[in-house]
C-alpha cells in the first residue's frame, strides 16, 4: 500500500534543492504546481538565472564593446569560467572540456577531427535507438566522405558485439551514454575499451548522461563526447553545450574546423592569417561565444559544483527506485533496467497510447511526463528538484489512467489514506 502521505514524510528526510528553481503552475489536479518529471527533456530554470543574466544585459548597456574586457565577468575570456565546472561535472581534465556551440553542432566538429575513415577502416557503430538528430549527423558525415551511408552506418542494440563482428572495419563507434528512448546507462568504460581494442576511436553522446549519472571521461580514456545543457544542465531552452577532446589528442595533427576563437588567446587579435591552436579542448572553438547564452550555463554549472553529483546521484538513486515501487502494482510495463548501476533517474513505460496519456497526466493532473510515440512515456525524477510527492502524483495518476484492476485497488488505497491523513 503506497500513500501520500508516506511520500510527504519521505520528503521531509530528504528534501533535495527545489526552493532553487521554478516549478510550473499546474493546469490540472488537486495541487497549485506540476509535479515535472521532464527534466530529461528541459530542465526547470534555476531562479537564480534570471538576476545573473540581468547583469549581462546591463553590462551590455552601461558599456557597450567594453564590457569585454571591463563587466564584472568580461566577455572576452567568459568560456573560461565554465570549464573547470563542466570538467568536475564530466569527470575531465580542465583542458579537456570547452562550452560551445550546441550538441549536434560538436557532434559534427568533433568528427571532422575523430572520422577519419581509411581504406576498410570505415564503419560507425550506432544504438538501434540512437536519436535522430545522432542518426542524421553520422549518415551525413558517411556521405560527407562520399561514403554509402546505408552500408557505413551500422545499428545495433549490442554494441559489444558490433564491435567484434567488424573488428577492423570500425572507424568510429558513436554511443549515448544513457539511451534518450530507454534510459539505459551503457557501461562506457568497457564499450570504449572494446572500441580501442579494435582499434577505433570511440565518442559518446551525453545528452542523457551529464548531470544524471557520474562521468570519468578522462579516467575511462573516451576519446571525445558532446552534451547539451537544456536538459539535465536546467540552462534553458537550446542553451550551450558542451564537449570534450581527451588530452592525449589535444595539440595532434587531426584535422579541425577553425575560426578566430581556435587560436591561442593571447594571438587572437593579432589577426594573423595563420592560427596558433591551445593543446586543449579550447582548439575546437570556432566562434565567440554568445554571452546571453553562456550566462544560464553558468549559473547552472555553478550549482552542481556547490551541490556536487556524489550527493546528486545518491539522491537520484532513492528517487528513482521510490518511483519505481510505485509503478510495480500498478502493473505497468517499465522497458529501463531494474538495476540502478545500469540507469539514470529516467524510468520509460511502454503504454499502449503513450501521446493520449502524457496528454492526460498533465491536463488531468498536473504531472509533467513526455512521451516517445507510438508507445514509451518517460518519467525522469531529477534529484535537484523533483520530490517524493511528485513521484506519488506521477503514480497515483498513472494508476488511475491506465491501471485497469490494479489502478483502482492502487488508487483506493492511496486516496483512502491520503484523505484520513
Ligand atoms: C537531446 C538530444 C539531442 C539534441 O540535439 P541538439 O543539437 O541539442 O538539438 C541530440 N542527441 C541526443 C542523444 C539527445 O538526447
Amino acid at each position: 500500500m503506497r500513500l501520500e502521505a508516506e511520500a510527504r514524510r519521505l520528503d521531509a528526510g530528504d528534501p533535495g534543492h527545489r526552493e532553487l528553481f521554478l516549478v510550473p503552475p499546474a493546469e490540472g489536479g488537486d495541487y497549485p504546481e506540476t509535479a515535472y518529471l521532464a527534466g530529461n527533456s528541459l530542465g526547470l530554470q534555476p531562479r537564480a538565472v534570471r538576476g545573473e543574466l540581468l547583469q549581462e544585459l546591463d553590462a551590455w548597456a552601461r558599456l557597450g564593446v567594453e564590457g569585454h574586457l571591463e563587466a564584472e565577468r568580461p566577455w572576452l575570456p567568459y568560456h573560461e569560467l565554465l570549464r573547470e565546472p563542466a570538467a568536475r561535472l564530466v569527470g575531465a581534465l580542465p583542458a579537456e572540456t570547452v562550452v560551445m556551440n550546441s550538441l549536434t553542432v560538436n557532434l559534427h566538429l568533433l568528427m571532422v577531427s575523430f572520422y577519419r575513415p581509411e581504406g576498410a577502416r570505415t564503419l560507425i557503430v550506432v544504438e538501434d535507438t540512437a536519436f535522430p538528430s545522432d542518426s542524421y549527423a553520422v549518415r551525413s558525415q558517411a556521405a560527407f566522405h562520399g561514403l554509402d551511408p546505408d552500408e557505413t552506418v551500422v545499428r545495433t542494440n549490442d554494441p559489444l558485439a558490433a564491435i567484434r563482428e567488424h573488428g577492423d572495419r570500425v572507424a568510429l563507434v558513436l554511443l549515448g551514454g544513457v539511451n534518450y528512448l530507454t534510459g539505459e546507462l551503457m557501461d562506457i568504460p568497457g564499450i570504449t575499451a572494446a572500441g580501442h581494442s579494435a582499434g577505433a576511436v570511440v565518442g559518446w553522446d551525453l545528452a542523457h548522461a551529464a548531470g544524471n549519472v557520474p562521468l570519468r571521461l578522462h579516467e575511462w580514456g573516451v576519446d571525445f563526447a558532446a552534451w547539451c545543457s537544456y536538459k539535465y544542465l536546467n540552462s534553458g531552452p537550446g542553451a550551450v553545450a558542451g564537449a570534450f577532446v581527451h588530452e592525449r589528442h589535444a595539440g595532434g595533427d587531426r584535422p579541425r574546423f577553425e575560426g578566430w576563437w581556435s587560436t591561442e588567446a593571447a594571438t587572437r587579435f593579432e589577426m594573423a592569417p595563420v592560427s596558433r591552436p591551445p593543446r586543449s579542448a579550447d582548439a575546437w572553438q570556432v566562434s565567440n561565444p554568445p554571452i546571453l547564452a553562456m550566462s544560464p550555463v553558468r549559473t547552472s554549472l555553478e550549482l552542481f559544483d556547490t551541490i556536487g553529483m556524489p550527493a546528486l546521484r545518491a539522491r537520484s538513486e532513492r528517487l528513482t527506485a521510490y518511483l519505481q515501487s510505485l509503478l510495480d502494482p500498478i502493473g505497468v510495463e517499465v522497458v529501463t533496467p531494474r538495476d540502478p548501476a545500469r540507469r539514470g533517474c529516467q524510468l520509460s513505460l511502454r503504454v499502449a497510447d503513450a501521446g493520449g496519456l502524457s496528454k492526460s497526466l498533465r491536463h488531468r493532473h498536473g504531472v509533467i511526463a513526455d512521451s516517445r510515440e507510438p508507445d514509451i512515456v518517460r518519467l525522469a525524477p531529477v534529484p535537484l528538484y523533483s520530490t517524493y510527492h511528485d513521484c506519488w502524483r506521477a503514480a497515483a495518476a498513472i494508476a488511475h489512467e491506465v491501471g485497469g484492476i490494479m489502478g483502482s485497488v492502487w488508487k483506493a488505497c492511496g486516496r483512502s489514506e491520503a484523505e484520513g491523513a
